[in-house]
């Protein structure tokens, strides 16, 4: 088995990091930065992201194991203080794996650029710096609504603890095959009309933006920015592509939901 090791530059990272080149070369593993079988984050869950877009051609053959030498993360199964746990679920690795859907960004610009696709882990969004944007929203081909306002995001079933939470989002369990479109702060008038609510829609079905035309929108693509298209339309839709994460425990995932946001509360039950 080849790993690769993704990590930020913080010193507690560092330091987990050069424990796990250490012990895991003792233990016999080999490295491979460029096609590894198994790619193990340091960091934060924001490490993990910048991992899936460096190893973004390779999910077919790549699983991705996350540490993190913070609070406990979405993409984040590990602790630093865990390493020795871990490694010894890498030697007994039988190839385990959880799948998650991600999302394919299509963008078709006005000016003679090809049609570009991306794809997302978290979400992808798009705002209008000079003034506010305006679009026309179609699922599955057919115009459901006329935005004005901020911004509009898509995201994923694992991004929807990410910025789509912040923008009032559900939080969607994250192997359900949906994809999701939030809001920012829209304009209600005679024109534009929005269901102003967060939409959720299924796997067979299609998202698509058409911006009024202008120069200065800033797309994004998880923590990338792309400010220098003259976006014609984004189409939307679960891509056929999935991550892959080794699973070498099973984490609940309404118990780190709780624990991220809610934090540990006395059931007045005494049941919990
Ligand atoms: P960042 O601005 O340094 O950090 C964003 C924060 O989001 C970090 O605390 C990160 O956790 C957390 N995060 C990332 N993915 C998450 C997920 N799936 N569920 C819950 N929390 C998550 O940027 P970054 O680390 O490169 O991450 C880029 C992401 O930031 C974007 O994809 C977007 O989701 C998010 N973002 C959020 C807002 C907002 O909520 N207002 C605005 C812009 C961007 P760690 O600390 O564990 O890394």
């Amino acid at each position: 088995m080849k790993i690769a090791i993704h990590n930020n530059k913080k010193p507690n990272t560092l330091k987990a990091v050069n424990y796990l080149y250490k012990n895991l070369k003792q233990s016999g593993f080999s490295f491979d930065v460029e096609h590894p079988d198994i790619v193990i984050t340091v960091g934060g869950d924001g490490t993990l992201l910048s991992a899936f877009h460096h190893y973004a051609d390779q999910l077919d053959r790549i699983r991705f194991v996350g540490v993190h030498t913070g609070h406990l993360g979405f993409y984040t199964d590990w602790r630093d203080y865990e390493l020795n746990d871990l490694i010894r679920a890498l030697k007994v690795d039988s190839g385990q794996s959880v799948a998650y859907p991600l999302l394919d960004v299509k963008v078709t610009c006005n000016d003679k650029r090809p049609v570009e696709h991306f794809l997302c882990l978290n979400e992808s969004t798009i705002k209008r710096l000079g003034s506010t944007l305006r679009s026309n929203v179609y699922i599955k081909g057919k115009l459901f609504e006329s935005f004005r306002g901020d911004g509009l995001c898509v995201s994923t079933p694992t991004g929807s603890t990410a910025y789509s939470k912040s923008l009032g989002g559900a939080v969607l369990q994250p192997s359900l095959e949906a994809l999701q479109i939030t809001e920012m702060a829209s304009i209600n008038n005679r024109v534009y009309r929005t269901l102003s609510s967060p939409i959720i829609v299924s796997s067979d079905e299609y998202i698509t933006f058409r911006p009024s035309v202008a120069e200065d929108y800033v797309l994004t693509i998880d923590h990338i920015a792309l400010n220098d298209r003259q976006v014609k339309q984004i189409d939307y839709r679960i891509a056929d592509e999935r991550i892959r994460f080794a699973s070498y425990r099973h984490m609940n995932f309404w118990h780190r939901v709780e624990g991220a946001f809610i934090g540990s509360q006395d059931d007045e039950d005494g049941d919990r």
